[in-house]
């Protein structure tokens, strides 16, 4: 093609944005795993699952086959708020770094949540409303897809009752208040509210909380609460489902210009945002059209992937979810208070984990005073204040754009930049004062981890 110049941004018009979103589980020879009964070790089917989650979301969760599922119009018409989102050309980013490499982001931290959340949570959301709830329960860690999530709920008329992981209540009130002003009602966790947490507060006096505690918490709650249902803002199928926009569209915006990456990079806690950006393009190899370097990016405090195990655990600290085939630091490791922001869950995506057992994608490990050094140097010429998560992959891409500086090779890089940072500023303030360390889990500690996984028979 011509070198057309291409733009800074490159949007698309709300015509091209999606219809349907994208499984990427209809073109995975390997599926991944079914989810366990943890009692009796059998595959969950749509049943087992009622008491727990929406029915169409579990129609979702279980649907291996459909390639394309339609986005319904209510749907559609709230991503029009904030979608499409744009994919950024970093020129000031390749000038500064003096790389021959071409770099593009997708920005996902246009509205209020300032996350990717949001495209998961009004889905969530509506079907919920469809199935005639009340409302839905969820936890939230750094506050993101609380905030997403509340919004959403808001928007359609249902109750939100979020369990916020005890920490981050309290170092971030304003995440909490933002939540309230749309309305849900935010408990710090582990709380008194649930037998779960009463029953951790007492193994475990004085804990800042988990994501996996806080789970346990909302579960409960919306099993024993008639006319509630749990929702989850990453690792599940359907989220990654929902999160497929986000590939779709970056990779709409980039065959306009026939542009095709060489390396794809997205940070990874449970999974969503990178499950939702390389889908596209992990369906062409998948079915054998084009190959891509893709590469997940976690913090070495919480390094399911790279130190992790692929096991059947716990989604949940306190031991009430169904049993997930993943890779896991076991439900019972809970991070370093001192790691900022999110990232922090034991786990990953099943589709994600099974890709990366089949040699499909990378893993690499980053401490996060390097991502902080990143985030900084992103900032001061792209000018978006990066969330300290997105901050993961913004590292992995300059690393990469600098090796490309070394060998002279003009490497096409595409990451996902999910959100913005500004209610992470006591974490930039610790990197600012020198206070920030690395905190990095011992073998020894993982090993402690790993011998409490569950016993499933077949495993090893
Ligand atoms: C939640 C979150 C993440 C990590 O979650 P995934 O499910 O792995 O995408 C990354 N970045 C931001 C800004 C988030 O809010």
């Amino acid at each position: 093609m011509a070198a057309e110049k291409i733009p800074y941004k490159i949007y698309l018009s709300e015509e091209e944005m999606p219809r349907t979103w994208y499984n990427v589980r209809a073109d995975m020879k390997n599926k991944p795993a079914p989810l366990l009964n943890p009692a009796t070790g059998q595959p969950m089917g749509y049943e087992d699952l009622r008491p727990v989650f929406c029915d169409e979301l579990i129609r979702q969760e279980l649907d291996n086959d459909t390639r394309e599922i339609p986005i319904p119009d209510e749907i559609r018409h709230f991503y029009k708020m904030y979608r499409p989102s744009p994919l950024v050309r970093a020129y000031c980013l390749e000038k500064k770094l003096g790389t021959p490499a071409k770099i593009y982001y997708k920005f996902e931290g246009n509205n209020t949540s300032g996350s990717h959340k949001l495209n998961s949570a009004i889905a969530q959301a509506y079907y919920a409303k469809q199935q005639g709830l009340k409302g839905v329960t969820t936890e939230t860690g750094a506050g993101q897809w609380g905030t997403a999530l509340s919004m959403a709920c808001a928007y359609l008329g249902l109750d939100c009752q979020v369990y916020m992981v005890k920490c981050s209540y309290e170092q971030k009130p304003f995440r909490r208040e933002v939540m309230r002003v749309y309305g849900a009602s935010v408990t710090p966790s582990p709380s008194t509210t649930t037998q779960v947490g009463r029953r951790i507060l007492a193994e475990h006096p004085g804990t800042t909380g988990s994501l996996g505690c806080a789970i346990s918490e909302a579960v409960e709650k919306a099993t024993t609460t008639p006319g509630y249902r749990y929702v989850l803002g990453s690792v599940l199928n359907q989220v990654l489902l929902h999160q497929s926009v986000i590939g779709l569209e970056s990779k709409a915006a980039l065959d306009k210009y026939g542009v095709v990456p060489d390396i794809i990079i997205g940070c990874a806690g449970g999974g969503s945002n990178l499950g939702g950006l390389i889908s596209p393009f992990m369906g062409q190899k998948l079915r054998g059209e084009q190959d891509y370097r893709i590469i997940a990016v976690e913090p070495a405090s919480c390094p399911s992937f790279t130190r992790g195990k692929f096991a059947y655990d716990f989604c949940d600290t306190g031991m009430v979810c169904p049993l997930a085939k993943m890779y896991t630091l076991g439900s019972n490791f809970i991070p370093s208070p001192n790691h900022a922001g999110g990232l922090r869950y034991h786990g990953m995506s099943s589709v994600l984990s099974q890709l990366y057992h089949d040699g499909l994608m990378e893993a690499v490990a980053v401490e996060q005073t390097k991502v902080f050094e990143a985030a900084e140097e992103f900032a001061r010429v792209e000018g978006i204040l990066p969330a300290p998560e997105s901050s993961h992959a913004i590292r992995v891409a300059i690393d990469e754009a600098l090796r490309c500086k070394e060998t002279g090779e003009e490497k096409t890089i595409l990451f996902g930049l999910t959100g913005t940072g500004y209610f992470d500023m006591v974490a930039y303030e610790k990197f600012h004062n020198g206070e920030m360390t690395d905190t990095i889990p011992t073998d020894a500690e993982l090993e402690a981890s790993f011998a409490r996984l569950p016993q499933v028979p077949g495993q090893d």
